[in-house]
């Protein structure tokens, strides 16, 4: 038996030991890359750096070799380029055929996504079909002294934080939501190398067919870029009460954003929602109106540069997170703060 125990740990030791390299996958559409993948360069730097390894771009796409130099100069050393007419526009399909093939050729320790759209649709079916776990929506990775990569993220509900382990499987996979870590520095003419590849694909295989592309013309309010949110809570009491938090988010040239309870009384709309289930925001200043701080509404904002919370109750958990707590009546603190800063 101790034999035997002793071969399945060699087993592993080796296939851990052939995997090398962190890997971040380089989101487009039609040439622009996604934010979150310059996001998602600097904690992948910050990765390779600690268990030696080196930094590297996927860039799938058609006319995307521009991307691998922007990837250079955020970082990564190497860049992994499949440029066919097959990857223009995203499909599931081929995409995941260019990632698996990139995979079993070049054997990634560990590989991040934008848990975007694309990103959850593609790191799912490449941890699928190459049989390792994947952990979607991280807030914090780092790794231990045996190279497994630390996945943190919101757990039960948000209840806990659960630090999860893929030690037994590699690639280790994981998808980070777009804010969540912070942009890496860009230094531009950075030089790496290509590494071109190119796999047949029969489009008549390909079970999608993009037929057209309808852009959405409605102009929505992007809170997740926003330096400025004036966030209002149950404690507004009803959607009259948000117009207080424009008046105060437009003098500071900033955006109104809501907890989900405010979003499911439908007094705000869900695209405003701050939160586990809406969205990850970082801006410089985030004013948490009338909002208790429940861990799900926290995780969605605690890394704000400042944070300033108006409750009415001193004992609210918003106030463990708040850079500046105001206790009092928000129905007189905010226009109070408004005017004042008219007056400046
Ligand atoms: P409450 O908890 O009711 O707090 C209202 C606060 O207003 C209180 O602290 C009260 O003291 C204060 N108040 C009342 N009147 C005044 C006044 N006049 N002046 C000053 N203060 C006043 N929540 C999110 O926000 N985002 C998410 O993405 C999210 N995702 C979730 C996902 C899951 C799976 C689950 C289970 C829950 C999720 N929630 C989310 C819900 C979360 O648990 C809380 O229920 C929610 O955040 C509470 O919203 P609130 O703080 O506005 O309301």
């Amino acid at each position: 038996v101790v034999d035997e125990e002793d071969a399945e740990e060699a087993a592993l030791a080796k296939m851990l030991a052939a995997y090398r390299g962190v890997w971040v996958f380089v989101e487009q559409t039609e040439g622009e890359p996604a934010t979150v993948s310059w996001e998602l360069m600097g904690v992948g730097a910050q990765l390779a750096k600690e268990i030696n390894t080196e930094l590297c771009a996927i860039v799938i796409g058609h006319g995307v070799e521009h991307l691998c130099r922007e990837a250079f100069s955020y970082g990564a050393t190497k860049a992994y380029l499949m440029d066919q007419e097959v990857f223009r526009f995203y499909r599931t399909e081929p995409y995941l055929d260019a990632c698996c093939h990139l995979i079993d050729k070049y054997k990634p320790e560990i590989i991040l996504m934008g848990a975007t759209g694309m990103g959850r649709d593609l790191a799912g079916a490449v941890a699928t079909r190459v049989k390792t776990g994947l952990t979607a929506d991280c807030t914090g990775l780092d790794v231990d002294d045996k190279r497994n990569l630390r996945q943190t993220r919101p757990a039960f509900g948000g209840n806990i934080m659960a630090t999860i382990m893929c030690d037994k499987f590699r690639p280790q996979m994981a998808t980070v939501r777009p804010h969540v870590m912070p942009m890496s520095e860009k230094k531009d003419g950075a030089a790496g190398e290509i590494v071109r590849e190119q796999i047949a694909l029969n489009e008549a295989d390909i079970l999608t067919k993009v037929i057209e592309i309808i852009r959405d013309t409605k102009v929505g309010i992007d809170i997740a870029g926003a330096e400025f949110i004036v966030s209002g809570g149950r404690g507004m009491m009803g959607p009259e009460n948000f117009a207080m938090l424009q008046e105060l988010a437009d003098e500071l040239g900033g955006v109104v954003g809501a907890s989900r309870s405010a979003v499911d009384a439908g007094w705000m709309p869900h695209d405003r929602q701050v939160g586990q289930t809406g969205k990850t925001v970082r801006p410089k200043i985030y004013i948490a109106c009338g909002i208790s701080g429940a861990i799900q509404h926290l995780v969605g904002m605690q890394d704000s540069d400042v944070v300033i919370a108006i409750n009415r109750d001193k004992d609210a958990p918003i106030f463990e997170v708040a850079t500046y707590g105001i206790v009092g009546d928000l129905f007189q603190i905010v226009p109070a703060i408004t005017n004042r800063l008219r007056e400046l």
